[in-house]
Parts: C-alpha cells; structure tokens; sequence
C-alpha cells in the first residue's frame, strides 16, 4: 500500500518510466511522455527542445525514432 508502481510504458512496454506529474509519466527509452486520461486512455506526447508537447499517435512515435 502507497507504493509507487512503474508504468509500463504503452509504446515499448518496458518499465524504464518516471513520473512527471498526475497520471504523467515518461518513458526514457522512448523519450516521450505519456498521460493516462479520466476515461484510462493514454495519450502519448514528443517532448520538443523548448519543452513543449506534442501529441503523437502510438505509430507516430516509432517513426520518430527512426
Ligand atoms: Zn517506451
């Protein structure tokens, strides 16, 4: 009770994440965050230079990997 879980992350499925804020988290493999909505959907966010978000879609993300 009250212990703080890894997300798995929903692109690569590891648990190499870290929380950045409520239902946030980041993915360091991936480098890009991730948000689980009111209604338990993830959405998934490229992290630009300046800080801003993006929001990505779950095959947009391999793409920027590439
Ligand atoms: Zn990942």
């Amino acid at each position: 009770m009250g212990k703080v879980m890894s997300m798995r992350c929903p692109v690569c499925e590891e648990k190499n994440t870290g929380r950045v804020g409520c239902r946030q988290y980041y993915c360091w493999n991936c480098l890009i965050e991730f948000r689980i909505t009111d209604s338990s959907e993830t959405k998934l966010y490229y992290v630009e230079a300046d800080g801003s978000l993006i929001e990505v879609e779950k095959n947009e993300v391999k793409e920027l990997q590439l």
